[in-house]
């Protein structure tokens, strides 16, 4: 009977992501509003619409069952989102994308990494 298990702080590091992705969504989504949505937003920095993504898309982080396995990025969420809600959600990655490179690089660049990675191999389970 052996009595030392080793068990990896895994706990931990995924909580650490799902807020570390939090937060990257959280400032797309805040980019976005700002440069798109000029004038309508209430007190909060976003318009009710993109108010309303923001509380979705981190419900998703939440509850996402892949967040363990996945890469750090926001490709799998993608696949998870209900319809109307992805197509939002990728406008803004559309938009707030290559953006994050002026604003917020190291981010950006993790961020752009693991979605090209996820992409990749997505595509090849495709084919
Ligand atoms: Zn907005």
């Amino acid at each position: 009977m052996s009595k030392n298990r080793n068990r990896k702080p895994e706990n931990h590091a995924l909580c650490d992501k799902r807020e570390k992705e939090k937060q990257v969504v959280d400032l797309m989504i805040r980019l976005y509003c700002r440069k798109k949505h000029r004038g309508m937003q209430g007190e909060n920095e976003l318009c009710a619409q993109c108010q309303e993504l923001r509380e979705y898309a981190r419900q998703r982080s939440d509850h996402c069952p892949f967040m363990e396995t996945k890469t750090f990025c926001s490709n799998c969420r993608v696949h998870c989102y209900k319809p109307e809600m992805r197509e939002k959600i990728r406008q803004v990655m559309r938009f707030a994308g290559p953006r994050m490179m002026l604003y917020h690089p190291i981010m950006a660049v993790r961020h752009v990494a693991c979605t090209a990675a996820e992409k990749r191999r997505l595509q090849r389970r495709e084919q």
